[in-house]
């Protein structure tokens, strides 16, 4: 076995998209969100590492799609949201849970964030100031609301944003540079939004990740966490989207605009 290094978190790139993150020490590993089996056990042979946990932040496939096969080589705990049926689960959560796995010295406190799905969880690692959240925050954007409502959306949101400027985003999709796009229409005067635009494609250009971000990085510049802001709401307003000023339901215009935006 390889030598035992710090805690980190690798992206491994799958389908078209998507980040599944690999959570190890060099020695033991978690992975949040296998949508496919593949890729991480190839990260796990060429690294070296053993499997010790799956953790998963809601049912779809493209998060969960890989949880059979990596159990048909190991018996490991899976960890997932209490309210969604997904095959495997050995360990539901909800909201005020808490994951412990010693093997990697890491604790991880659960949050109930449903909007994305009905059930949707994320994981926070407060000593490391890691947040894995899935398809609910996004760098510059969030996810679709397939089942839960704008409420519900505009408040998981809020409870991410509550978190330390600091706290890395390890979302599940490389999503960034179209949501910068999106937010620059929404809030046009706002010189970060317009710097990130044109950061991110560099950073694309190059090749390179644009995730993680930060908490801090997405309150200056993602819409969906801006919903009070007199730009966004001009905005709305422009577009005839939006009447009156009520967060929740700029919230909702702004996910409708953004659904239909190109
Ligand atoms: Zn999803």
């Amino acid at each position: 076995m390889s030598v035992k290094q710090p805690l980190q978190v690798t992206a491994i790139p799958a389908f078209a998209d998507n980040y599944l993150w690999l959570i190890h020490d060099g020695q033991h590993a978690a992975v949040v969100d296998p949508g496919d089996a593949a890729p991480i056990e190839a990260a796990l042979a060429s690294l070296n590492l053993k499997l010790d946990a799956i953790l998963l932040t809601h049912h779809h496939a493209d998060h969960a799609g890989g949880v059979p096969a990596l159990l048909a080589q190991r018996q490991i705990p899976v960890y997932g949201p209490a309210r969604e049926r997904i095959a495997g689960i050995t360990v539901p959560l909800s909201g005020g849970d808490r994951v412990d796995l010693p093997a990697l010295d890491l604790t991880l406190a659960v949050l109930d964030v449903p909007g994305h799905t009905a059930g949707h969880i994320a994981y926070v690692a407060h000593d490391q100031h890691w947040l894995f959240c899935g398809d609910t925050l996004f760098a510059g954007g969030c996810g679709r609301l397939f089942e839960g409502t704008p409420e519900q959306m505009s408040a998981s949101l809020a409870q991410l944003a509550a978190l330390p400027d600091d706290t890395k985003v390890y979302c599940a999709h490389e999503y960034t540079v179209s949501n910068m796009r999106f937010a620059v229409a929404a809030e046009p005067g706002n010189p970060d939004v317009t710097a990130r635009l044109e950061h991110e494609q560099q950073r694309r250009a190059r090749g390179e990740a644009t995730v993680p971000s930060t908490i801090g990085v997405e309150k200056r510049t993602n819409p969906f966490l801006r919903c009070r802001e007199p730009g966004v709401l001009a905005s709305l307003h422009a577009e005839g989207r939006l009447s009156g000023n009520d967060p929740v339901a700029a919230f909702a215009a702004l996910r409708e605009w953004k659904n239909v935006y190109r």
